[in-house]
Parts: C-alpha cells; sequence; structure tokens
C-alpha cells in the first residue's frame, strides 16, 4: 500500500519548523536552498560543540574504520577507559568517595536505569518492603518519553491516552522544600531531580533549593538524582549544574552531549556502593557502551577536561544576558530566565512561540518554542562572540517590540 505523498510516511508526533537542512558546521546549518542559519538550539543541548567538532568528527572516523559493535557479551578496548574517564571528569562532584558508570544510550534509558537502581537500592539496602518503593519527583519535569517516566509527568501531551501508567512516584511542586520534605518517608528511595527544568523553559530555582533537597535527602536516608542529561556537560557553565549550587548528587544522569551531536550516548554515573546493587543479568542495553559511543564520549570528555568548553559558557552567557537584557528593556520579551549559555524568554503576545520561532527562522536563526509563549535558547558552547552576536542581531529583528 503507497502512502499518500501530501501527508508524508511519517507518524505526526512533531511539527518541525518548515525548514529541510542539509549540512552544518560549528554554530551554522545550510538548508537544501542554501540558506545558511545560525542555530540556537543545538540539539535540545545535544550539538554543545557544535555540528561535526573536528575532534569528534575524527575520533568516529577512526572507530568507524576499527570496531564498532561488540555487544556487552565481549570486552573491547575502549569500555574501561570511557568509563574511568567519566568517573575521572564526574566522580569528584557527586557524594561518596568511588563511582561507577553504567553505559546506555539515550536519556530516558539512563532515567530508567536510575530507577531501577534507586528502587533496588532501596529494597536491599535501605530496607523498603517489597514493591512499595516510591521516588518523589517534581512538577513540570521533563525526563524521557517511556511509559514509566510519563507516568510521573505532568504534561498532558506527554501523558494523555498512555495509561496505565506506572506508580511509585509523587509529584511535588519545584522548587518547594517543604512540599519535598512532605513527600518523603520511610518508602521513598530517591527524589530525581532536574537541577534547572529545561524542557520546562530553563527554570532555575531558588539558590538554596538543591542545598536544602540535599539535606532532606541526607536527613531521611533518600538517593539524589540529578537528571543532568539537558543540564549537564557544560551547558550553565559547570561540568554539572548541581556544581552551582554546590550540590552533590547521589547519582547523575548524562547524555545528550555525551554522543557529541554524533551518536546517542548515555550514562549513568553514581555512587559506587549504589550501583553496586546491579549484579550481571539485572540490566542491560545491545548497544550500550559500544566502541564508536565510547570513542565518542571519551572524545568528549577530553574536551570538557581542561574547563575551557564550560568557562567558555560562562563568558558567553553573560554575553547572551546583557543581549537580552535589552530585549526585555525594549518589551520585546516579557522575562528572561539564564542559568550560563541557556536562556528561556516569555513573548508578550500577541505573537506566539510558534509564530516568533518562524520569523526567527525567516531572519536566519533557528530557535524552539516551548509551552506556548516560551522559547528556548541553547546555542553551542563553541560559538564565538561574534558569531554570537549576529545570532542575536537576527532574532531582536525578528522580534517586534511594543
Ligand atoms: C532530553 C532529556 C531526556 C531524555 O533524553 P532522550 O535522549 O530524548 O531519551 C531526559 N531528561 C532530560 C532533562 C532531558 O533534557
Amino acid at each position: 500500500m503507497s502512502t499518500p505523498a501530501l501527508l508524508g510516511a511519517l507518524a505526526h508526533n512533531y511539527a518541525p519548523l518548515p525548514v529541510t537542512l542539509v549540512s552544518g558546521e560549528g554554530a551554522w546549518v545550510v538548508d537544501d536552498e542554501g540558506r545558511r542559519y545560525l542555530d540556537l538550539l543545538a540539539g535540545y543541548s545535544a550539538l554543545n560543540f557544535g555540528h561535526r567538532h573536528p575532534a569528534l568528527v575524527a575520533a568516529a572516523h577512526a572507530q568507524l574504520d576499527r570496531l564498532t559493535l561488540t555487544s556487552r557479551a565481549f570486552g573491547h578496548d575502549l569500555l574501561e577507559p570511557f568509563a574511568r574517564a567519566l568517573v575521572g571528569l564526574v566522580g569528584p562532584l557527586l557524594a561518596g568517595d568511588d563511582a561507577l558508570v553504567v553505559p546506555m544510550n539515550t536519556g530516558a534509558e539512563a532515567v530508567e536505569t536510575a530507577v531501577k537502581t534507586a528502587r533496588k537500592w532501596g529494597y536491599e539496602v535501605k530496607g523498603v518492603p517489597a514493591d512499595r518503593a516510591t521516588i518523589v519527583v517534581a512538577a513540570g519535569n521533563f525526563h524521557g518519553r517511556t511509559t514509566t517516566i510519563v507516568s510521573f509527568s505532568d504534561d498532558p501531551d506527554a501523558r494523555a491516552g498512555f495509561g496505565p501508567f506506572t506508580p511509585g512516584f509523587r509529584v511535588v511542586p519545584y522548587d518547594d522544600v517543604a512540599a519535598l520534605r512532605d513527600a518523603v518517608d520511610e518508602t521513598t528511595v530517591a527524589v530525581l531531580l532536574e537541577p534547572v527544568q529545561g524542557e520546562r523553559g530553563v527554570v532555575v530555582p531558588s539558590r538554596d533549593y538543591l542545598p536544602a533537597v540535599r539535606t532532606v535527602c541526607d536527613e531521611a536516608g533518600v538517593l539524589l538524582v540529578a537528571d543532568e542529561i539537558q543540564s549537564g556537560l557544560g551547558r550553565t557553565g559547570y561540568t554539572l549544574a548541581c556544581e552551582r549550587w554546590g550540590v552533590r548528587p547521589d547519582l547523575v544522569t548524562l547524555g545528550k552531549a555525551l554522543g557529541g551531536g554524533i551518536v546517542p550516548v548515555s550514562a549513568l554515573v553514581g555512587r559506587a556502593d549504589v550501583l553496586g546493587v546491579l549484579t550481571p543479568g539485572t540490566h542491560g542495553s545491545t548497544f550500550g557502551g559500544n566502541p564508536l559511543a565510547c570513542a565518542v564520549g571519551l572524545a568528549v570528555i577530553d574536551l570538557l577536561s581542561t574547563g575551557e568548553i564550560q568557562a567558555a559558557a560562562r563568558e558567553r552567557g553573560a554575553a547572551l544576558g546583557r543581549r537580552l537584557d535589552d530585549l526585555e528593556y525594549t518589551g520585546a520579551v516579557e522575562t528572561v530566565r539564564r542559568a550560563g549559555l541557556w536562556a528561556g524568554l516569555d513573548l508578550p503576545g500577541p505573537l506566539t512561540g510558534r509564530q516568533a520561532c518562524e520569523r526567527a527562522m525567516a531572519a536566519g536563526v533557528l530557535v524552539k518554542d516551548t509551552h506556548g509563549a516560551t522559547i528556548r535558547l541553547a546555542p553551542p558552547l563553541t560559538i564565538s562572540a561574534d558569531e554570537l552576536d549576529e545570532a542575536l542581531d537576527r532574532l531582536t529583528d525578528a522580534l517586534p517590540t511594543r
């Protein structure tokens, strides 16, 4: 049976901007008619190092000519180096002295791995009665698209029609320590949070929130799981956004930028005594930790190891903040939230977020709306000062002033 050409063969679970991209380099992408755009979405932070970063592409090319997949039934020569490098980068930022890594592919898988690990730890170490474990999460969260993960989403689009849902989650308001404390009881194994809620529109909690959450977790013997799939690996100007508040999570999920915009690479990194509950056969992935993923992941970790990328994100982020202040003064934007080189802009109307993105596209800059009247900016962390200025000039042209 043929597919009606007008509708196309893709299911309609996305409504992309009407642009067809054919190439990219750094902060730039080119469409099928040769038009050049500055990419201020950067694959939702999967492209923190821009399109086709030379060191990452070289690592991938070299590995493609050597070995691409073994499955975890066998070892390969980059698996342990990748895990060690990730522990070297992130381990010192976590609670506990020793860290371990579970390599996975997508972000949702890393979150699922965290949920499973926290539950098993709860039963075997904390002593929670069988099948009674609860995990406290925040309203407005985005942790992925699996049936378990959408079970604790409060976004009607993400949830409706996909039940029955997985039990064992308690949703409390974000940035509300008292509500969180009330939701924690003797069945609670973990608190799972984004240190900054990216999908919601780059919502940054108040200064004392995460430290207070850490205290609640410590007092109740509960794991703090930070989902840093979008906020981590340089985006906020730090390796982990949690560093901003001096908070050490017990487990952290990483993804997106870990694959350098080339292959999906995710990981759960956490306290060795917690990840120690995983034994052969209890969890796994056919592609997790494959040689190509490890080669690219190692090159990504190498880029982050000097701190230059994080410093660049802070510096460019400050410049972005100044330009966004101007947009706020002129009334083109209602409110601005920012963390490093990451910002959420609420529009005053009457333009919807979508319409603003279409106008920005016409002006040569690609951005993405979220939740109606909000635009999220996440330029590649490698964007130059001039390119960032150029992008903001274009965005300013696209947004009407009041
Ligand atoms: C993108 C994202 C995920 C899900 O990652 P996928 O690779 O799309 O499965 C989970 N958590 C956060 C915070 C994210 O931004």
